[in-house]
């Protein structure tokens, strides 16, 4: 095992990462920006570095001064979190350069799969099936074939896009020439790269994920996730396993577990899904790194996912067959946001002044939140995930309301995401499962 990590990232992530890392009897290294000097996994941590000031270009994606804090501080691993350089090939290639390994999948893997378009021909190589659609479009009259063929409505979207952004749906052929010109030029500024291709646009999917592991020889799955639950594409509310009949679950996780196999995958990595209504799925991309909602995961199958990551990194092989693999009760995970949902969700900072997690059987909190802590206004408003656990969905759903009852998280002008959970929870159609990616704008507009 590595003796000693250096996390580049912040907020929940770096001390979910720090915990186990812990565990492990691995020395934590916190590379943090000036903002974050007083968050809670740099005071947790074994040593700290500030590489840069609060701006992410200059910190958190600041590639050189991370290798020199890893360099400076002895650390011979790094583990990248999610979002920031998690995805990030060249990085992990840079890491390789300098004698320090990359907790996560080979920068092949991320070759292969981080562009969501070359993971569309991957999957099709695989058999698993994908969203019928293009491969990066050449130009406007290829677009306009490709949608004749397909049928309206159709989704753009930049092969380098990510975290919900760089997608826009498509009614008819008068919008398509504008829309193909606008989402090349946004995908330019926004990921650096043009590339622009299109997919059928699914009617009331649900979006599901089943959770990999790979030692660079075998793959196995942890089972699925359900994160229908979103908000401009991006994830609100998870749960596992979901509530998807028995033969389609089996189907998905298999094919994920091809996929992953095809390119020799080495790390935890999630494969995403959209289901429709009849139980077709269609692979959408893969994830190469940890995910914000793989709690769940752990909670039903009683594994630790940093864990594992740290373990096949260190060159361990896989020490479970896929029959061990446990899919016990029900979790669900919300991510609390300093957001004012009824502001559209737009992002509210402050200090806490009061903070209480909920505790008793079932529950888990991840959070970088204490009492006095200033809620920087430069990153991603996730600010906890309150997990639980029990025997069956029902019974999560009220552990989870449960949970929320007992929650405080107080500061002046400060408001979250913790209102619109409870309503979620409430909602008859959430009771009983029938939850899409449209689940918000349809049963909840109210
Ligand atoms: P990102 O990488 O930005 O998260 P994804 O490709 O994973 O983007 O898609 C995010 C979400 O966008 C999906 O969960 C779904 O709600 C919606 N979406 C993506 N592709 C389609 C599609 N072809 N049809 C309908 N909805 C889609």
């Amino acid at each position: 095992m590595f003796k000693k990590v250096l996390i580049a990232n912040r907020g929940e992530i770096a001390l979910r990462i720090l915990r186990t890392a812990k565990e492990l009897g691995v020395k934590v290294v916190v590379a943090h920006s000036d903002v974050d000097a007083k968050s809670l996994p740099v005071l947790l941590a074994d040593e700290a570095l500030c590489i840069g000031p609060a701006s992410s270009a200059q910190s958190y994606l600041n590639i050189p001064n991370l290798l020199s804090a890893a360099v400076v501080s002895g650390a011979d691993a790094i583990h990248p979190g999610y979002g920031f350089l998690a995805e990030n090939a060249q990085f992990a290639e840079m890491c390789r350069d300098y004698g320090i390994i990359f907790i996560g999948p080979t920068p092949d893997n991320m070759r292969a799969l981080g562009d969501k378009a070359n993971a569309r021909k991957v999957a099709r190589e695989a058999g698993v099936p994908i969203v019928p659609g293009t491969d990066a479009l050449v130009d406007v009259d290829e677009a306009k074939q490709a949608a004749a063929e397909i049928g309206y409505p159709v989704i753009l979207k930049a092969s380098a896009g990510g975290g919900g952004r760089g997608m826009r749906v498509v009614h008819n052929d008068a919008d398509l020439e504008r829309n193909v010109l606008q989402a090349k030029e946004e995908a330019k500024a926004a990921f650096g790269n043009p590339e622009v291709y299109l997919e059928k646009y699914i009617e009331e999917p649900k979006h599901i994920e089943v959770q990999v592991l790979g030692d660079g020889e075998r793959v196995i799955h942890l089972w699925e996730r359900d994160c229908s639950i979103q908000r401009r594409h991006q994830k609100l509310l998870e749960e596992a396993p979901s509530t998807l009949p028995k033969a389609v679950r089996t189907a998905i996780t298999e094919s994920a577990v091809r996929l992953a196999s095809h390119v020799g995958y080495k790390s935890a990595g999630t494969l995403e899904y959209l289901v429709d209504r009849e139980g077709n799925f269609y692979f959408i991309e893969m994830n190469t790194r940890i995910q914000v909602e793989h709690p769940v995961t752990e909670m039903i199958t009683g594994l630790d996912l940093v864990a594992e990551q740290f373990r096949i990194a260190a060159g361990e092989k896989l020490a479970y067959p896929q029959d061990q693999i446990p899919c016990r009760g029900h979790a669900i995970e919300v991510r609390i946001n300093a957001e004012d949902p009824s502001k559209d969700f737009r992002p509210s900072i402050g200090k806490i002044e009061t903070l209480h997690f909920p505790g008793g059987p079932g529950v888990r909190v991840d959070s970088h939140l204490y009492t006095g802590y200033s809620i920087p206004p430069n990153y991603d408003s996730l600010v906890a995930k309150v997990i639980v656990h029990a025997s069956d969905r029902d019974k999560a759903i009220h552990r989870m309301q449960r949970a929320l009852f007992e929650t405080a998280l107080e500061g002046p002008g400060l408001k979250t995401t913790i209102p619109f959970h409870r309503k979620v929870l409430e909602n008859a159609f959430f009771r009983r499962g029938a939850v899409y990616t449209n689940f918000i704008a349809r049963r909840m507009s109210e």
